[in-house]
């Protein structure tokens, strides 16, 4: 896939609130946050799209989301709730091709989104 700025992001060519970080998964905060907390969990192997992800890339998948409900657990809001959102292509509203979660609380969320 070609580079996006999240890839700028995982170099750190360009700064970003870092909250989490392991081997294969970077996590900070959104620049235009939706939430009082607004995250993005990203895999530092680039992925553009859900659509890209194959069977091999279960495992990272699943750890990404562990990774963000393990950061809920941290930061106290588990149990009040969150929400998390892959985005895919345009009618998902994605912008930055390199596969995200967004994890969204500290505030009541309804559904549906708009
Ligand atoms: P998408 O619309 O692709 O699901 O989400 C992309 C998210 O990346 C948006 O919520 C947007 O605010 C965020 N974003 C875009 N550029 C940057 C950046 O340079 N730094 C950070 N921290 N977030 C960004």
């Amino acid at each position: 896939m070609s580079d996006t700025i999240f890839g700028k992001i995982i170099r750190r060519e360009i700064p970003a609130d870092i909250v989490y970080e392991n081997d294969e998964v970077l996590a900070f905060r959104d620049l235009n946050p939706q939430a009082p907390v607004h995250v993005l969990f990203i895999p530092k192997r680039p992925l553009a799209t859900l659509n890209d992800a194959a069977e091999s890339d279960a495992g990272l998948l699943g750890r990404l989301l562990l990774a963000a409900s393990a950061y809920a657990r941290q930061e106290g809001f588990a149990e009040s709730g969150y929400r998390t959102v892959i985005n895919c292509n345009e009618h998902g509203g994605q912008t930055v091709f390199h596969l995200h979660v967004h994890l969204l609380a500290g505030r009541h969320m309804h559904w549906p989104p708009g």
